[in-house]
């Protein structure tokens, strides 16, 4: 390799990590290493894989934008530049078709990962990126370059003309993303907010005899809190409730707990019916028959739902439609705590917004540049989680490229 040409590390071999790597090496005028300290890259994308690999969404992009809430400003320029479009093309062009699901939801055809990484990781290699793999970052030297540990335990300090930390945030820590590296950048003044849990399970105090529905599913219920209404399903859990209605509301459940303690979102058992409608379908002679049955006659409601109705709806239930009705549309719900963020989805916190310029550089550091989870933004699942790692990775790696040449 010839002296004058830049050289570019990128630390991280998530998502965010390695579509930076696949644009800048594409380029073909950079010497790029990718500094991963687990024994392979993309474990975590590999691990999505067992659900599917649900890559981006197809809805349109106002409405896309949308689903990052507060951070929408600051994604949107990124994700504009790169678009779910553009992923497709991507996938498509490693070999690996995709299509849109039922839900708008865009999956690889054969719903999952392992194929598309190995592609990729492939073309990675051919385009000459060079991986150093159980490398792992500790925080950096005097002069701001990264300090990375071996395998051996050896230590050296990264030089490079550009740098990319692409480190992820810190749920499921055994697929590599431990959030360790926040103490590096901590003692560079470099602001960061805490990490806490997003998309994840949260505690209930069920009573003894909810145990026996656990894993059961709550299908198509709403949930709601302050004005926001999740859709979708939940599954009961010894410890309470998971799955998509319960991840689409978990940013605004973490923050309430946060402040109050606890939250009380309301469970929404039908949320297609309005109050009336139900009222009415309630409205005829129960006679002998018991509310389990009554209910499933009257609302098609499972053994869970009139148990959730028992344990949530207060003793002893009203008897009038109305008041029944009112119940089945807003049960109060009290969630205690989220569940541990090592079992989180995803992650909120990392640095913050205003430490980047628009390119994902870090304005009191020329030259470093971040990507991916590592960033303080946060999103529901539904493809939009991997979109904007892939789009902050390639705004990182448009951001270096216009860098470099400033330096030349
Ligand atoms: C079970 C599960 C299913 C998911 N399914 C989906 C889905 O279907 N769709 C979706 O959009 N999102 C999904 N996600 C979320 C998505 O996988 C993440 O948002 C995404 O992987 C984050 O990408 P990243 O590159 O920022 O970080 P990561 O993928 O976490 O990669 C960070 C990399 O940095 C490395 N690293 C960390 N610290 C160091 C260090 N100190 N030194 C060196 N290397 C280090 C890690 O080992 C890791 O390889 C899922 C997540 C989980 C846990």
């Amino acid at each position: 390799m010839p002296n004058d040409i830049q050289r570019i590390a990128i630390i991280g071999g998530g998502p965010s990590g390695l579509i930076a790597a696949q644009f800048l090496s594409a380029l073909k005028r950079y010497d790029i290493h990718l500094y991963e300290q687990k024994p392979s890259v993309g474990r975590k994308f590999l691990i999505a894989g067992r659900g599917g690999l649900n890559l981006t969404h197809s809805e349109d992009s106002f409405q896309f934008r949308k689903r990052y809430g507060w951070a929408e400003a600051f994604l949107t320029p990124h994700l504009s530049r790169f678009t779910p479009t553009d992923l497709r093309t991507w996938a498509d062009d490693l070999g690996i078709e995709t299509f849109v699901g039922s839900s708008g939801r865009v999956f690889p055809k054969e719903m999952k990962s392992t194929a598309l990484m190995r592609a990729w990781t492939k073309k990675l290699t051919n385009d000459g990126v060079t991986f150093h793999l159980r490398h792992s970052f500790q925080g950096f030297n005097d002069q701001m370059q990264p300090i990375l540990e071996n395998k051996d335990g050896q230590r050296h300090s990264v030089q490079a003309d550009a740098i990319l930390f692409a480190l992820g945030g810190s749920s499921y820590p055994h697929l590599g993303a431990t959030g360790h590296w926040t103490a590096g950048f901590q003692d560079k003044d470099i602001s960061l907010s805490p990490f806490r849990p997003m998309n994840c399970g949260f505690d209930i105090s069920w009573s003894d005899h909810m145990s026996r529905f656990e894993g059961e599913p709550l299908k198509n219920i709403g949930l709601t809190l302050n004005e926001e209404t999740a859709r979708g399903d939940a599954v009961l859990t010894q410890y309470g409730l998971e799955g998509g209605a319960v991840y689409a509301l978990s940013r605004s459940l973490v923050v309430a707990i946060d402040t109050m303690g606890h939250a009380i979102p309301s469970l929404d058992l039908r949320p297609d019916l309005t109050l009336e409608e139900i009222a009415n379908r309630l409205s005829v002679a129960r006679g002998k028959q018991s509310l389990s049955s009554f209910l499933r006659k009257r609302l098609k409601f499972s053994n869970l739902e009139t148990a959730l109705l028992n344990e949530l709806g207060g003793r002893p239930l009203p008897l009038d439609p109305g008041s029944l009705a009112t119940l089945i549309k807003a049960l109060p719900v009290k969630v205690n705590t989220p569940r541990p963020i090592s079992q989180a989805i995803s992650t909120s916190g990392g640095i913050q917004m205003d430490e980047f310029d628009d390119q994902l550089m870090i304005k009191r550091y020329p030259g470093l540049f971040a990507a991916g989870e590592m960033i303080d933004w946060d999103a529901p699942t539904g493809g939009y989680l991997l979109q904007a790692c892939f789009s902050t990775g390639i705004a990182a790696a448009r951001g270096i490229e216009n860098w470099l040449r400033s330096l030349t």
